[in-house]
C-alpha cells in the first residue's frame, strides 16, 4: 500500500514530467472545431473528453483515479465535501416508497440528511450497528439500500460488514459504507463486500486541515449510477482541493501508522487515569469490536473516544477541555494537531444501542510529542479531578 500511496493516479509523463499534477482552474473548455464540439457529446457520463468544468478536470480525475487505486474499486467521483459524497451515494439509489436502513452510529449530519429524506417519502430505519447477520431480519421488500460506518462516529462500534454486506447481496441490496476513520490504509470494504465507499477527505486523506473534500468509490455495478447522480446534482469538487487531497494521500501511509502508534500508547495510559471509566478505541485488546476490527481492519486510525467517570457533569467536563493547551477544541480530525470535541450520542440515538455511562469526549491524537500530549491530557484530568465535589 505505501507504493501505492506515493504513485496512484499519478502520470508524470502527461505533465512534461512534472511529479505532481498541475491545478487546472476550470470552468469553460474550448473545442478546436464544431465536429469536436459534437463528438464530446457522445459521452453520457462526461469523463472521457473535457466537456465543463463541473464534470472534472485532469486534477480531479488525477484524486478520482488514486482512490479507485487505493480502495481496489472500479472507478470514483470527487465531491465538494464528504457529506456531499454521502448525500450523493443515498440519492443514487433511493426513490420515494424505498425503505432505507442505515446504522444508529452514524455521523451525525449523515442521520439528519437520511432524516430529512422522510419528507421525499423515503423511509427510514436506524439498525443496532452491532447487527451483524441479523440485518437480514429488518430487510423489507422495499428495501433498497442498507448505510454503514465502520467504526461508528463517537462511540467506535466496530460492524460486522462482511456479514452485512453478504445478506445484502444476496437480497439485492445495494450497500454503502463511510470508511472516513480508517482510510484505505487500513480498511478495504470492497473487498468486504460493500458496493459504494464513501469518504470525507476533509480527514486524513487530505490531512493538514486545510480543505473540504469528499469522494465516492464504485463497483463496476454501482459507478454509472453515482456518476449519473453527481452530475445531475451539480455535484463537484474545486481543483485547489482535490490537488491537496492528491498531495495528502502521498504521505497517507507514513502518517496513519505514527496516529496510530500515538493513539495506541495514549489510549493505554488514559485507561489508567483516576476519572476515565473506557476508551473506546478497536484497536484495545478488551474493547468489544477488537475481535472484527482485527479481521477486518490492518491499523486503526489516531481518532477514540474517552467515556469520563459518571460522577462528572458539564462544568467538570469543560474543566477539563478549559485546561488543554495542545488539544484544540473544534469539530473535524485527520490533521497533523491534536484535537477534541465534547460528544453526546444519546440525544439522537435508538433507546438502547448506545449504554454509555459518563460524558464522552471525542479525542483526536495528532502529530505532536507523545510526552506533550499526556502531560496536556494530565493536566486536564487533574483540573477534572478538583471538581469532585
Ligand atoms: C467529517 C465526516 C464526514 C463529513 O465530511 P465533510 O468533509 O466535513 O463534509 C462524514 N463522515 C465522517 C465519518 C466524518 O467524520
Amino acid at each position: 500500500m505505501d507504493t501505492r500511496f506515493v504513485h496512484a493516479g499519478s502520470d508524470p509523463r502527461k505533465q512534461h514530467g512534472y511529479v505532481n499534477p498541475p491545478v487546472y482552474r476550470a470552468s469553460t473548455v474550448l473545442y478546436e472545431d464544431i465536429e469536436a464540439m459534437d463528438a464530446s457529446q457522445a459521452d453520457p457520463l462526461k469523463r472521457e473528453m473535457p466537456v465543463y468544468g463541473r464534470f472534472g478536470t485532469p486534477t480531479g480525475r488525477a484524486f478520482e483515479a488514486a482512490l479507485t487505486d487505493l480502495e481496489g474499486g472500479y472507478a470514483a467521483v470527487a465531491t465538494c465535501s464528504g457529506l456531499a459524497a454521502i448525500t450523493t451515494a443515498i440519492l443514487s439509489f433511493v426513490q420515494a416508497g424505498d425503505h432505507i436502513l442505515v446504522s444508529d452510529s452514524v455521523y451525525l449530519p449523515t442521520r439528519k440528511f437520511c432524516d430529512s429524506l422522510t419528507g421525499l417519502g423515503v423511509e427510514i430505519e436506524y439498525y443496532d450497528p452491532c447487527v451483524g447477520k441479523d440485518i437480514d431480519n429488518l430487510l423489507r421488500p422495499r428495501t433498497r439500500l442498507v448505510y454503514l460506518e465502520s467504526p461508528g462516529s463517537t462511540t467506535f462500534e466496530v460492524q460486522d460488514v462482511p456479514a452485512i454486506t453478504g445478506v445484502c447481496r444476496s437480497r439485492g441490496v445495494v450497500t454503502v459504507i463511510d470508511n472516513t476513520w480508517a482510510t484505505p490504509a487500513f480498511c478495504r470494504p470492497l473487498g468486504l463486500g460493500a458496493d459504494v465507499v464513501v469518504h470525507s477527505a476533509t480527514k486524513y486523506l487530505t490531512g493538514h486541515a486545510d480543505s473540504i473534500l469528499g469522494a465516492i468509490v464504485c463497483t463496476e455495478a454501482t459507478f454509472a449510477t453515482v456518476r449519473a447522480t453527481a452530475i445531475r446534482l451539480g455535484q463537484c469538487a474545486s481543483s485547489d482541493d482535490v490537488y491537496l487531497g492528491l498531495r495528502g494521500l502521498r504521505t497517507l501511509g507514513v502518517r496513519l501508522r505514527h496516529h496510530q502508534h500515538q493513539a495506541l500508547e495514549l489510549a493505554r495510559w488514559l485507561e489508567k487515569q483516576d476519572g476515565v471509566v473506557s476508551v473506546l478505541y478497536p484497536a484495545l485488546p478488551d474493547d468489544p469490536g477488537h475481535e472484527l476490527w482485527h479481521r477486518d481492519f490492518s491499523g486503526a486510525a489516531g481518532l477514540f473516544g474517552l467515556e469520563l467517570d459518571p460522577r462528572y457533569r458539564k462544568p467538570a467536563v469543560d474543566a477539563f477541555l478549559g485546561e488543554l493547551r495542545l488539544f484544540g477544541l473544534g469539530h473535524s480530525y485527520g490533521g497533523y494537531e491534536s484535537l477534541i470535541v465534547p460528544a453526546d450520542p444519546v440525544s439522537h440515538r435508538l433507546p438502547g444501542t448506545w449504554s454509555g455511562r459518563g460524558p464522552l469526549v471525542r479525542v483526536h491524537v495528532g502529530l505532536e510529542d507523545l510526552d506533550d500530549l499526556k502531560a496536556d491530557l494530565g493536566a486536564g484530568l487533574h483540573a477534572l479531578s478538583e471538581q469532585r465535589a
